[in-house]
């Protein structure tokens, strides 16, 4: 691609992939092992479609309503997640449209990822989603009772856990934050440990536009950069 004919968002996303890959080499990581999540929350399809261009394979998305108006508009090279807080009730509107649950915070909700994959004849890749902090005010798996859960989870036949997800926590200093995605990794550690089938137990998603390249160095192998991407939200427009 010539740079003059670059749109803004992609210019982003191939400074976005330097940037993993410096921190990846740094830290003596194959750069090929992290992907770049786009996260589209708020933004036009369009944009997103940019960013695939570009070379984003993966786009996040955090809500089922905002999903369900963009998925038709969106190339479909790209795999989707999901990302967001996920109430039971509208799992089977995306069940068919993603690859990946990452935010899966309870049994409950895992039960019904479940129920609605055996509909359908499909197995679900899905991280479990830690409140890594300990806040009162996020959902998730504390660090204290996921791996009990990993255990339960991994014996549901239509999903595969494939490992763990953090949104960490807002407004934390860079060592504090860096503490929270070593611990994350330490999990990770304790769950294959485990004697359940773990081959693919391997993921941590983890690291924003403001701490991606931390969380690289810190064992990330998927990363949701959202404005770092597209820009600020503006949140009135959808
Ligand atoms: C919005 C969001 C992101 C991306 O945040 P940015 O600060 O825009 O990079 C990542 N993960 C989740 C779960 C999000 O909701």
């Amino acid at each position: 691609m010539s740079e003059k004919l670059l749109t803004d968002t992609q210019k982003n996303v191939i400074e976005t992939f330097d940037k993993i890959s410096a921190a990846a080499n740094e830290a003596k990581r194959d750069p090929s092992e992290i992907r770049l999540m786009a996260v589209t929350k708020t933004v036009a399809p369009e944009k997103v479609n940019e960013a695939i261009k570009a070379g984003c394979d993966l786009l996040g998305e955090n809500k089922v309503q905002e999903l369900l108006e963009k998925y038709e508009s969106y190339d479909k090279s790209a795999e989707i997640h999901f990302i967001g807080s996920l109430q039971t009730n509208k799992v089977k509107y995306i069940v068919n449209k993603v690859t990946m649950i990452e935010s899966v915070d309870s049994i409950k909700l895992a039960e019904e990822i479940e129920k609605r994959c055996a509909k359908i004849g499909k197995t679900m890749d899905i991280l479990l989603e830690v409140n890594i902090a300990n806040e009162e005010s996020k959902g998730g798996f504390s660090p204290e009772e996921v791996v009990e859960a990993s255990v339960k989870i991994s014996e549901f036949p239509h999903l595969r856990l494939r490992g763990l997800m953090t949104i960490g926590r807002f407004g934390a200093e860079i060592e504090e934050t860096r503490q929270y995605f070593a611990k994350m990794r330490a999990l990770l550690v304790d769950i294959k440990s485990k004697n359940i089938d773990n081959i693919y137990i391997n993921i941590l998603s983890m690291g924003m536009s403001g701490d991606f390249e931390l969380a690289v160095s810190e064992g990330a192998n998927i990363v949701r950069v959202g404005r770092g991407l597209f820009g600020e939200r503006n949140y009135n427009k959808v």
